[in-house]
Protein backbone atom coordinates (compact mmCIF):
# COMPACT_ATOMS: atom_id res chain seq x y z
CA UNK A 1 0.00 0.00 0.00
CA UNK A 2 1.36 3.29 -0.86
CA UNK A 3 2.01 5.47 2.12
CA UNK A 4 0.04 8.81 2.80
CA UNK A 5 2.65 11.30 1.67
CA UNK A 6 2.42 9.28 -1.71
CA UNK A 7 -1.05 9.22 -1.61
CA UNK A 8 -2.12 12.84 -1.46
CA UNK A 9 0.94 13.49 -3.93
CA UNK A 10 -1.27 11.50 -6.66
CA UNK A 11 -3.83 13.64 -5.97
CA UNK A 12 -2.64 16.63 -5.97
CA UNK A 13 -0.76 16.06 -9.26
CA UNK A 14 -3.73 14.05 -10.77
CA UNK A 15 -6.14 17.20 -10.00
CA UNK A 16 -3.63 19.25 -11.97
CA UNK A 17 -3.19 17.09 -14.77
CA UNK A 18 -7.06 16.50 -15.03
CA UNK A 19 -7.99 20.31 -15.09
CA UNK A 20 -9.27 19.94 -11.24
CA UNK A 21 -7.41 22.78 -9.56
CA UNK A 22 -4.37 25.21 -10.22
CA UNK A 23 -2.30 26.31 -8.21
CA UNK A 24 -3.50 30.17 -8.26
CA UNK A 25 -0.98 32.83 -10.56
CA UNK A 26 1.06 29.39 -11.27
CA UNK A 27 3.34 31.74 -14.36
CA UNK A 28 4.41 33.73 -11.44
CA UNK A 29 5.22 30.80 -9.28
CA UNK A 30 1.88 30.84 -7.60
CA UNK A 31 0.30 32.23 -4.00
CA UNK A 32 0.52 30.49 -0.81
CA UNK A 33 -2.48 28.31 -0.27
CA UNK A 34 -4.45 30.30 -3.19
CA UNK A 35 -5.75 27.83 -5.69
CA UNK A 36 -8.00 27.71 -8.75
CA UNK A 37 -10.56 25.57 -9.82
CA UNK A 38 -10.14 24.66 -13.81
CA UNK A 39 -12.85 23.24 -15.67
CA UNK A 40 -13.58 20.16 -14.52
CA UNK A 41 -12.88 21.34 -10.88
CA UNK A 42 -15.59 24.51 -11.32
CA UNK A 43 -18.27 21.94 -12.27
CA UNK A 44 -17.49 19.51 -9.58
CA UNK A 45 -17.18 21.92 -7.19
CA UNK A 46 -20.77 23.48 -8.40
CA UNK A 47 -22.03 20.02 -7.97
CA UNK A 48 -21.41 19.72 -4.56
CA UNK A 49 -22.33 23.21 -3.68
CA UNK A 50 -25.87 22.41 -5.69
CA UNK A 51 -26.21 19.13 -3.87
CA UNK A 52 -25.70 20.90 -0.17
CA UNK A 53 -28.20 23.49 -1.15
CA UNK A 54 -31.01 21.34 -2.51
CA UNK A 55 -30.67 19.00 0.69
CA UNK A 56 -31.03 22.04 2.70
CA UNK A 57 -32.99 24.66 1.04
CA UNK A 58 -35.08 22.97 -1.41
CA UNK A 59 -35.97 20.18 0.83
CA UNK A 60 -36.88 22.07 3.51
CA UNK A 61 -40.15 24.04 3.68
CA UNK A 62 -37.95 25.94 7.00
CA UNK A 63 -34.81 26.86 5.43
CA UNK A 64 -34.16 29.61 2.76
CA UNK A 65 -31.12 30.84 1.65
CA UNK A 66 -29.58 34.07 1.17
CA UNK A 67 -26.52 35.59 -0.72
CA UNK A 68 -24.73 38.19 1.90
CA UNK A 69 -22.03 40.40 0.77
CA UNK A 70 -18.38 39.51 1.42
CA UNK A 71 -17.66 42.83 3.00
CA UNK A 72 -19.55 44.00 6.26
CA UNK A 73 -20.11 46.64 8.38
CA UNK A 74 -16.70 46.63 10.60
CA UNK A 75 -18.94 46.64 13.63
CA UNK A 76 -19.63 43.26 13.16
CA UNK A 77 -16.55 41.78 13.11
CA UNK A 78 -16.63 43.39 16.92
CA UNK A 79 -20.02 42.32 17.79
CA UNK A 80 -19.21 38.70 16.63
CA UNK A 81 -15.69 38.68 18.75
CA UNK A 82 -13.33 38.06 15.47
CA UNK A 83 -11.39 41.30 16.40
CA UNK A 84 -10.64 40.35 19.75
CA UNK A 85 -10.64 36.57 19.64
CA UNK A 86 -10.48 35.04 16.04
CA UNK A 87 -6.52 33.97 16.77
CA UNK A 88 -4.41 31.04 16.16
CA UNK A 89 -1.27 30.53 18.48
CA UNK A 90 1.17 30.59 16.57
CA UNK A 91 4.72 28.97 17.11
CA UNK A 92 8.55 28.84 14.94
CA UNK A 93 11.28 26.91 14.60
CA UNK A 94 14.55 28.85 14.56
CA UNK A 95 16.10 26.63 12.59
CA UNK A 96 13.88 25.92 10.17
CA UNK A 97 12.39 28.96 10.40
CA UNK A 98 9.30 27.55 9.69
CA UNK A 99 5.91 28.37 11.77
CA UNK A 100 3.52 26.07 13.14
CA UNK A 101 0.25 26.00 14.67
CA UNK A 102 0.78 25.31 18.27
CA UNK A 103 -2.19 23.87 18.75
CA UNK A 104 -1.88 21.50 15.79
CA UNK A 105 1.86 20.44 16.43
CA UNK A 106 0.14 18.95 19.97
CA UNK A 107 -3.03 17.24 17.88
CA UNK A 108 -0.73 15.58 15.37
CA UNK A 109 1.53 14.18 18.05
CA UNK A 110 -1.44 12.90 19.89
CA UNK A 111 -2.60 11.55 16.34
CA UNK A 112 0.26 9.93 16.16
CA UNK A 113 -0.17 8.27 19.30
CA UNK A 114 -4.07 6.97 18.96
CA UNK A 115 -2.69 5.94 15.32
CA UNK A 116 -0.13 3.00 16.78
CA UNK A 117 -2.96 2.28 19.35
CA UNK A 118 -4.86 1.45 16.31
CA UNK A 119 -2.24 -0.09 14.52
CA UNK A 120 -2.02 -2.62 18.52
CA UNK A 121 -5.51 -3.42 17.64
CA UNK A 122 -5.19 -4.31 14.06
CA UNK A 123 -2.55 -6.52 14.41
CA UNK A 124 -4.15 -8.69 17.44
CA UNK A 125 -7.27 -8.98 15.12
CA UNK A 126 -5.10 -10.65 12.67
CA UNK A 127 -3.91 -12.89 15.22
CA UNK A 128 -7.12 -13.67 16.98
CA UNK A 129 -9.63 -13.92 14.06
CA UNK A 130 -13.12 -14.40 15.04
CA UNK A 131 -12.31 -14.97 18.59
CA UNK A 132 -11.38 -11.23 19.43
CA UNK A 133 -12.69 -8.94 21.89
CA UNK A 134 -11.76 -6.23 20.75
CA UNK A 135 -13.41 -3.99 23.65
CA UNK A 136 -12.12 -6.04 25.82
CA UNK A 137 -8.39 -5.39 24.51
CA UNK A 138 -8.80 -2.05 24.35
CA UNK A 139 -9.41 -2.20 27.82
CA UNK A 140 -7.00 -4.28 29.26
CA UNK A 141 -3.83 -4.15 26.70
CA UNK A 142 -1.13 -2.79 28.92
CA UNK A 143 0.45 -1.31 25.98
CA UNK A 144 -2.97 0.19 24.67
CA UNK A 145 -3.85 1.29 27.85
CA UNK A 146 -0.63 3.08 28.64
CA UNK A 147 -1.61 5.18 25.16
CA UNK A 148 -4.93 5.60 25.80
CA UNK A 149 -3.91 7.60 29.62
CA UNK A 150 -0.71 9.63 27.21
CA UNK A 151 -3.74 10.76 25.24
CA UNK A 152 -6.02 11.71 27.67
CA UNK A 153 -3.44 13.79 29.70
CA UNK A 154 -2.50 15.69 26.54
CA UNK A 155 -5.88 15.96 25.69
CA UNK A 156 -6.64 17.25 29.41
CA UNK A 157 -3.50 19.52 29.31
CA UNK A 158 -4.03 21.14 25.64
CA UNK A 159 -7.79 22.07 26.51
CA UNK A 160 -6.43 23.82 30.23
CA UNK A 161 -3.80 25.82 28.04
CA UNK A 162 -6.41 26.38 25.51
CA UNK A 163 -9.20 28.00 28.08
CA UNK A 164 -6.79 29.88 30.14
CA UNK A 165 -5.29 31.44 27.04
CA UNK A 166 -1.87 30.52 28.36
CA UNK A 167 1.13 31.22 26.01
CA UNK A 168 3.46 29.74 28.59
CA UNK A 169 1.78 27.04 29.50
CA UNK A 170 1.53 26.08 25.56
CA UNK A 171 5.02 26.22 24.81
CA UNK A 172 5.72 24.15 27.97
CA UNK A 173 3.41 20.92 27.13
CA UNK A 174 5.13 21.25 23.17
CA UNK A 175 8.69 21.26 25.60
CA UNK A 176 7.37 18.23 27.72
CA UNK A 177 5.87 16.18 25.29
CA UNK A 178 9.42 16.36 23.39
CA UNK A 179 7.78 17.60 20.10
CA UNK A 180 10.26 18.46 17.42
CA UNK A 181 10.01 20.34 13.75
CA UNK A 182 9.46 17.76 11.47
CA UNK A 183 11.15 19.68 8.83
CA UNK A 184 14.85 20.71 11.19
CA UNK A 185 14.13 17.47 13.43
CA UNK A 186 15.20 20.30 16.78
CA UNK A 187 12.87 21.23 19.74
CA UNK A 188 14.24 25.04 19.37
CA UNK A 189 11.28 26.60 19.88
CA UNK A 190 10.20 30.27 20.33
CA UNK A 191 7.56 31.24 22.81
CA UNK A 192 3.42 30.92 21.40
CA UNK A 193 2.15 34.36 20.32
CA UNK A 194 -1.65 34.93 19.24
CA UNK A 195 -1.79 35.99 15.29
CA UNK A 196 -5.77 37.51 14.08
CA UNK A 197 -6.38 35.49 11.24
CA UNK A 198 -9.03 38.76 9.54
CA UNK A 199 -7.44 40.17 6.40
CA UNK A 200 -7.77 43.76 6.79
CA UNK A 201 -8.78 46.01 3.82
CA UNK A 202 -9.83 49.65 2.80
CA UNK A 203 -13.28 51.10 1.75
CA UNK A 204 -13.32 54.39 0.13
CA UNK A 205 -11.15 56.66 -2.24
CA UNK A 206 -9.30 58.88 0.12
CA UNK A 207 -6.90 58.09 2.68
CA UNK A 208 -8.13 60.29 4.85
CA UNK A 209 -11.72 59.22 4.51
CA UNK A 210 -10.97 55.58 3.95
CA UNK A 211 -12.83 52.85 6.36
CA UNK A 212 -11.37 50.03 7.67
CA UNK A 213 -12.60 46.88 6.60
CA UNK A 214 -12.17 43.17 7.00
CA UNK A 215 -12.59 40.45 4.30
CA UNK A 216 -15.49 37.89 6.33
CA UNK A 217 -13.66 35.17 8.01
CA UNK A 218 -16.98 33.20 8.03
CA UNK A 219 -20.29 33.67 6.05
CA UNK A 220 -22.36 33.25 9.39
CA UNK A 221 -22.38 36.70 10.28
CA UNK A 222 -24.60 37.42 7.22
CA UNK A 223 -26.57 35.88 8.45
CA UNK A 224 -27.29 36.77 12.17
CA UNK A 225 -27.31 40.64 10.52
CA UNK A 226 -30.08 39.38 8.22
CA UNK A 227 -31.99 37.22 10.56
CA UNK A 228 -34.56 39.59 11.12
CA UNK A 229 -35.33 41.24 7.51
CA UNK A 230 -35.59 37.24 6.39
CA UNK A 231 -37.59 36.39 9.57
CA UNK A 232 -39.88 39.08 8.48
CA UNK A 233 -40.48 38.95 4.51
CA UNK A 234 -40.24 35.14 4.54
CA UNK A 235 -43.03 34.92 7.82
CA UNK A 236 -41.46 32.08 8.48
CA UNK A 237 -41.80 30.55 12.31
CA UNK A 238 -39.47 29.60 14.64
CA UNK A 239 -37.69 26.68 14.04
CA UNK A 240 -36.62 28.18 10.68
CA UNK A 241 -32.77 28.13 8.93
CA UNK A 242 -31.23 30.49 6.70
CA UNK A 243 -28.25 29.07 4.86
CA UNK A 244 -25.76 30.67 2.05
CA UNK A 245 -22.44 29.69 0.38
CA UNK A 246 -19.87 31.73 -0.21
CA UNK A 247 -16.34 32.80 -0.04
CA UNK A 248 -14.53 33.46 3.26
CA UNK A 249 -11.10 34.60 4.00
CA UNK A 250 -8.46 33.55 6.94
CA UNK A 251 -4.89 34.27 7.03
CA UNK A 252 -3.97 30.60 7.84
CA UNK A 253 -0.43 30.68 9.43
CA UNK A 254 -0.09 27.12 8.16
CA UNK A 255 -1.63 26.16 5.13
CA UNK A 256 0.50 23.35 3.00
CA UNK A 257 -2.03 20.95 2.83
CA UNK A 258 -3.44 21.48 -0.77
CA UNK A 259 -7.01 22.79 -0.72
CA UNK A 260 -7.13 21.70 2.81
CA UNK A 261 -6.67 24.48 4.97
CA UNK A 262 -6.72 27.94 2.22
CA UNK A 263 -6.73 31.71 2.58
CA UNK A 264 -9.62 32.29 0.60
CA UNK A 265 -12.11 29.18 0.59
CA UNK A 266 -15.62 28.77 0.52
CA UNK A 267 -18.20 27.79 3.06
CA UNK A 268 -21.76 26.34 2.79
CA UNK A 269 -23.20 27.28 6.40
CA UNK A 270 -26.84 26.87 7.71
CA UNK A 271 -28.08 28.83 11.17
CA UNK A 272 -31.14 27.14 12.11
CA UNK A 273 -33.04 29.67 14.62
CA UNK A 274 -34.60 27.80 17.55
CA UNK A 275 -36.36 28.52 21.06
CA UNK A 276 -34.37 28.60 23.77
CA UNK A 277 -34.28 25.48 25.62
CA UNK A 278 -34.91 23.13 22.69
CA UNK A 279 -30.93 23.21 21.66
CA UNK A 280 -30.21 19.89 23.05
CA UNK A 281 -32.74 17.94 20.53
CA UNK A 282 -31.99 20.25 17.66
CA UNK A 283 -28.09 19.59 18.13
CA UNK A 284 -28.95 15.79 17.83
CA UNK A 285 -31.59 15.95 15.23
CA UNK A 286 -28.33 18.24 12.77
CA UNK A 287 -25.68 15.76 13.66
CA UNK A 288 -27.80 13.12 12.80
CA UNK A 289 -28.87 14.91 9.48
CA UNK A 290 -25.89 15.88 8.21
CA UNK A 291 -24.19 12.82 8.33
CA UNK A 292 -26.79 11.25 7.13
CA UNK A 293 -26.33 13.84 3.89
CA UNK A 294 -22.64 12.71 3.36
CA UNK A 295 -23.37 9.37 3.85
CA UNK A 296 -25.89 9.26 0.93
CA UNK A 297 -22.62 9.64 -1.52
CA UNK A 298 -21.85 6.27 -0.75
CA UNK A 299 -17.86 6.96 0.38
CA UNK A 300 -17.80 4.54 3.34
CA UNK A 301 -18.83 5.05 6.36
CA UNK A 302 -16.19 3.91 8.09
CA UNK A 303 -14.57 6.93 6.81
CA UNK A 304 -16.13 9.67 8.93
CA UNK A 305 -16.77 9.78 13.01
CA UNK A 306 -17.48 12.16 15.02
CA UNK A 307 -15.00 14.89 17.06
CA UNK A 308 -16.63 16.23 20.31
CA UNK A 309 -15.01 19.28 21.34
CA UNK A 310 -13.44 19.45 24.74
CA UNK A 311 -12.72 23.16 24.53
CA UNK A 312 -15.87 24.71 23.50
CA UNK A 313 -15.69 28.41 22.16
CA UNK A 314 -16.97 31.28 24.17
CA UNK A 315 -20.11 31.28 22.50
CA UNK A 316 -20.88 27.43 22.17
CA UNK A 317 -22.80 25.25 24.78
CA UNK A 318 -22.27 22.05 22.82
CA UNK A 319 -19.94 21.47 19.28
CA UNK A 320 -18.81 18.41 17.09
CA UNK A 321 -16.69 17.61 14.07
CA UNK A 322 -17.65 15.73 11.34
CA UNK A 323 -14.60 14.10 11.08
CA UNK A 324 -13.44 12.58 7.17
CA UNK A 325 -10.66 10.52 6.55
CA UNK A 326 -8.23 12.39 4.37
CA UNK A 327 -5.39 11.04 2.90
CA UNK A 328 -2.97 12.63 5.63
CA UNK A 329 -5.98 10.80 8.67
CA UNK A 330 -9.05 12.24 9.96
CA UNK A 331 -9.28 15.52 9.89
CA UNK A 332 -12.71 18.39 10.39
CA UNK A 333 -14.69 18.38 7.12
CA UNK A 334 -17.48 20.10 8.84
CA UNK A 335 -18.63 21.43 12.06
CA UNK A 336 -21.76 21.09 14.16
CA UNK A 337 -22.28 24.50 16.94
CA UNK A 338 -24.89 25.07 19.51
CA UNK A 339 -24.41 28.66 19.55
CA UNK A 340 -26.87 29.71 21.71
CA UNK A 341 -28.36 33.15 21.87
CA UNK A 342 -24.59 34.73 21.69
CA UNK A 343 -24.56 35.96 17.82
CA UNK A 344 -27.96 37.40 17.72
CA UNK A 345 -27.17 39.27 21.38
CA UNK A 346 -23.99 40.94 21.07
CA UNK A 347 -25.71 41.98 17.42
CA UNK A 348 -28.33 43.70 19.75
CA UNK A 349 -25.93 45.01 21.84
CA UNK A 350 -23.83 46.25 19.45
CA UNK A 351 -26.22 47.90 17.01
CA UNK A 352 -28.67 48.86 19.20
CA UNK A 353 -31.26 47.01 16.94
CA UNK A 354 -33.68 44.18 18.44
CA UNK A 355 -33.22 40.87 17.05
CA UNK A 356 -36.32 39.26 18.54
CA UNK A 357 -38.55 36.82 17.66
CA UNK A 358 -42.08 37.33 18.77
CA UNK A 359 -43.48 33.62 19.68
CA UNK A 360 -47.22 33.69 19.18
CA UNK A 361 -47.61 30.12 20.87
CA UNK A 362 -45.64 31.61 24.19
CA UNK A 363 -47.00 35.01 24.08
CA UNK A 364 -44.17 36.45 24.53
CA UNK A 365 -40.50 37.70 22.54
CA UNK A 366 -37.07 36.76 22.81
CA UNK A 367 -33.49 36.60 21.12
CA UNK A 368 -33.88 32.81 19.47
CA UNK A 369 -30.69 30.16 20.01
CA UNK A 370 -28.73 29.07 16.90
CA UNK A 371 -27.92 25.91 15.71
CA UNK A 372 -25.22 26.32 13.54
CA UNK A 373 -24.13 23.32 10.23
CA UNK A 374 -20.86 24.80 8.66
CA UNK A 375 -18.70 23.21 5.97
CA UNK A 376 -16.01 24.12 3.85
CA UNK A 377 -16.78 23.04 0.34
CA UNK A 378 -13.49 23.12 -0.79
CA UNK A 379 -12.97 20.37 1.75
CA UNK A 380 -15.74 18.43 0.88
CA UNK A 381 -13.93 18.71 -2.58
CA UNK A 382 -11.01 17.54 -1.54
CA UNK A 383 -12.78 14.53 0.57
CA UNK A 384 -14.62 13.37 -2.31
CA UNK A 385 -11.96 13.57 -5.11
CA UNK A 386 -8.69 11.56 -2.60
CA UNK A 387 -11.66 9.22 -1.96
CA UNK A 388 -12.60 8.54 -5.49
CA UNK A 389 -9.36 8.47 -7.16
CA UNK A 390 -8.13 5.11 -7.03
CA UNK A 391 -5.54 2.47 -9.20
CA UNK A 392 -7.23 -0.55 -9.81
CA UNK A 393 -5.49 -3.93 -10.34
CA UNK A 394 -7.83 -5.13 -13.34
CA UNK A 395 -7.93 -9.33 -14.55
CA UNK A 396 -5.56 -8.71 -17.56
CA UNK A 397 -2.87 -7.94 -15.00
CA UNK A 398 -2.82 -4.08 -15.63
CA UNK A 399 -4.03 -1.58 -13.72
CA UNK A 400 -6.35 1.45 -14.46
CA UNK A 401 -6.60 5.14 -12.51
CA UNK A 402 -10.54 5.56 -11.78
CA UNK A 403 -11.70 9.06 -10.42
CA UNK A 404 -15.18 7.11 -8.88
CA UNK A 405 -16.65 10.20 -8.02
CA UNK A 406 -20.34 9.67 -7.10
CA UNK A 407 -21.87 10.32 -10.20
CA UNK A 408 -24.08 13.14 -9.01
CA UNK A 409 -21.45 14.93 -8.89
CA UNK A 410 -18.98 14.26 -11.48
CA UNK A 411 -18.29 17.10 -13.93
CA UNK A 412 -18.90 15.25 -17.28
CA UNK A 413 -21.93 12.88 -17.10
CA UNK A 414 -21.25 11.28 -20.86
CA UNK A 415 -18.43 10.66 -23.33
CA UNK A 416 -19.55 10.17 -26.43
CA UNK A 417 -17.27 8.08 -28.68
CA UNK A 418 -17.62 7.32 -32.20
CA UNK A 419 -15.56 3.89 -32.66
CA UNK A 420 -13.65 5.12 -36.10
CA UNK A 421 -13.41 8.99 -37.36
CA UNK A 422 -15.28 7.94 -40.46
CA UNK A 423 -17.95 5.94 -42.16
CA UNK A 424 -20.66 8.65 -41.16
CA UNK A 425 -20.16 7.82 -36.97
CA UNK A 426 -18.81 11.05 -36.01
CA UNK A 427 -21.60 12.77 -37.38
CA UNK A 428 -24.33 10.39 -35.43
CA UNK A 429 -22.08 11.01 -32.42
CA UNK A 430 -22.57 14.38 -32.69
CA UNK A 431 -26.51 14.26 -33.11
CA UNK A 432 -26.15 12.15 -29.51
CA UNK A 433 -24.41 15.03 -27.74
CA UNK A 434 -26.93 17.42 -29.37
CA UNK A 435 -29.72 15.29 -27.91
CA UNK A 436 -28.00 14.93 -24.45
CA UNK A 437 -26.36 17.87 -23.65
CA UNK A 438 -29.76 19.47 -22.72
CA UNK A 439 -30.01 17.60 -19.47
CA UNK A 440 -26.17 16.86 -18.74
CA UNK A 441 -22.84 18.28 -19.19
CA UNK A 442 -21.38 15.71 -21.90
CA UNK A 443 -18.20 15.81 -23.71
CA UNK A 444 -17.26 14.30 -27.15
CA UNK A 445 -14.30 12.65 -27.91
CA UNK A 446 -13.01 10.98 -31.23
CA UNK A 447 -9.16 10.78 -30.41
CA UNK A 448 -7.31 7.51 -30.30
CA UNK A 449 -8.20 3.74 -30.06
CA UNK A 450 -11.45 3.82 -28.20
CA UNK A 451 -9.38 1.55 -24.76
CA UNK A 452 -7.28 4.56 -24.27
CA UNK A 453 -10.84 6.93 -24.70
CA UNK A 454 -11.97 4.68 -21.75
CA UNK A 455 -8.85 5.13 -19.97
CA UNK A 456 -9.21 8.80 -20.22
CA UNK A 457 -12.75 9.21 -19.18
CA UNK A 458 -12.28 6.67 -16.14
CA UNK A 459 -9.63 8.95 -15.06
CA UNK A 460 -11.62 12.17 -15.67
CA UNK A 461 -14.24 10.81 -13.42
CA UNK A 462 -16.94 10.13 -16.29
CA UNK A 463 -19.65 7.68 -15.50
CA UNK A 464 -20.79 6.99 -18.99
CA UNK A 465 -19.52 6.60 -22.23
CA UNK A 466 -21.09 5.82 -24.89
CA UNK A 467 -19.87 4.01 -28.08
CA UNK A 468 -20.97 4.49 -31.55
CA UNK A 469 -20.03 1.47 -33.77
CA UNK A 470 -21.23 0.44 -37.37
CA UNK A 471 -24.49 -1.39 -35.61
CA UNK A 472 -25.59 1.41 -34.60
CA UNK A 473 -26.51 3.01 -38.40
CA UNK A 474 -28.76 -0.31 -38.76
CA UNK A 475 -30.94 -0.37 -35.67
CA UNK A 476 -30.07 2.99 -33.24
CA UNK A 477 -28.09 1.31 -30.54
CA UNK A 478 -24.88 2.30 -28.77
CA UNK A 479 -22.62 0.71 -26.48
CA UNK A 480 -23.29 2.29 -22.70
CA UNK A 481 -19.94 1.73 -20.74
CA UNK A 482 -19.87 1.96 -16.84
CA UNK A 483 -17.01 4.10 -15.29
CA UNK A 484 -16.69 1.78 -12.13
CA UNK A 485 -18.16 -1.94 -13.08
CA UNK A 486 -16.61 -1.66 -16.79
CA UNK A 487 -19.38 -3.16 -17.38
CA UNK A 488 -21.51 -2.64 -21.41
CA UNK A 489 -25.01 -3.08 -22.48
CA UNK A 490 -26.62 -2.51 -26.02
CA UNK A 491 -28.87 0.53 -25.12
CA UNK A 492 -31.56 2.45 -27.86
CA UNK A 493 -30.19 5.79 -28.46
CA UNK A 494 -33.57 7.31 -27.53
CA UNK A 495 -33.48 5.78 -23.93
CA UNK A 496 -30.29 7.18 -23.53
CA UNK A 497 -31.54 10.38 -21.26
CA UNK A 498 -33.82 8.35 -19.36
CA UNK A 499 -30.85 5.64 -18.18
CA UNK A 500 -28.19 8.21 -17.65
CA UNK A 501 -31.04 10.97 -16.13
CA UNK A 502 -32.25 7.45 -13.02
CA UNK A 503 -29.08 7.81 -12.17
CA UNK A 504 -27.05 10.67 -11.90
CA UNK A 505 -30.31 12.55 -11.05
CA UNK A 506 -29.51 14.39 -7.37
CA UNK A 507 -33.37 12.46 -6.26
CA UNK A 508 -31.85 9.07 -6.54
CA UNK A 509 -28.48 10.01 -3.99
CA UNK A 510 -30.54 12.46 -1.55
CA UNK A 511 -33.63 9.99 -1.19
CA UNK A 512 -30.50 7.75 0.05
CA UNK A 513 -30.32 9.96 2.84
P1 LIG B 1 -9.81 24.33 11.61
O1 LIG B 1 -9.84 23.88 13.05
O2 LIG B 1 -9.48 23.22 10.64
O3 LIG B 1 -9.01 25.58 11.39
P2 LIG B 1 -12.23 25.69 12.14
O4 LIG B 1 -12.72 24.90 13.31
O5 LIG B 1 -11.58 26.99 12.35
O6 LIG B 1 -11.29 24.75 11.23
P3 LIG B 1 -14.77 26.61 11.34
O7 LIG B 1 -14.50 28.02 11.71
O8 LIG B 1 -15.68 25.81 12.19
O9 LIG B 1 -13.40 25.85 11.11
O10 LIG B 1 -15.26 26.59 9.83
C1 LIG B 1 -16.20 25.67 9.34
C2 LIG B 1 -15.68 24.86 8.19
O11 LIG B 1 -15.04 25.69 7.22
C3 LIG B 1 -14.62 23.85 8.59
O12 LIG B 1 -15.20 22.67 9.05
C4 LIG B 1 -13.87 23.64 7.29
O13 LIG B 1 -14.52 22.66 6.48
C5 LIG B 1 -13.98 24.97 6.60
N1 LIG B 1 -12.73 25.73 6.73
C6 LIG B 1 -12.31 26.45 7.79
N2 LIG B 1 -11.13 27.01 7.55
C7 LIG B 1 -10.78 26.65 6.29
C8 LIG B 1 -9.66 26.93 5.45
N3 LIG B 1 -8.67 27.70 5.86
N4 LIG B 1 -9.63 26.36 4.22
C9 LIG B 1 -10.63 25.57 3.80
N5 LIG B 1 -11.70 25.29 4.54
C10 LIG B 1 -11.79 25.81 5.76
Amino acid sequence: MANQDDTFKKVISHAKEYGYVFQSSEIYDGLSAVYDYAQNGAELKKNIRDYWWRAMVQMNENIVGIDAAIFMHPTTWKASGHVDAFNDPLIDNKDSKKRYRADVLVEDFREKISEKIEKDVAKAKKRFGDAFDEAQFRDTNPNVKRRQAQIDDITERLTKVQEDEDLEGFKQLIIDLGIVCPLSGSKNWTDVKQFNLMFGTKLGASAESAMDLYLRPETAQGIFVNFLNVQKTSRLKIPFGIAQTGKAFRNEIVARQFIFRMREFEQMEMQFFIKPGTQAEWYKHWKETRLKWHLSLGMGEENYRFHDHEKLAHYADAAADIEFKFPFGFKELEGIHSRTDFDLSQHESFSGKKLQYFDHEENKSYVPYVLETSIGLDRMFLAVFSKALQEEELENGTTRTVLKLPSVLAPVKAAILPLVKKDGLPEIARTIVEQLKWDFNVTYDEKDAVGRRYRRQDANGTPFCITVDHDTKDDNTVTLRYRDSMAQKRVKIEDLNAIIKKEVDVRHWLEKM
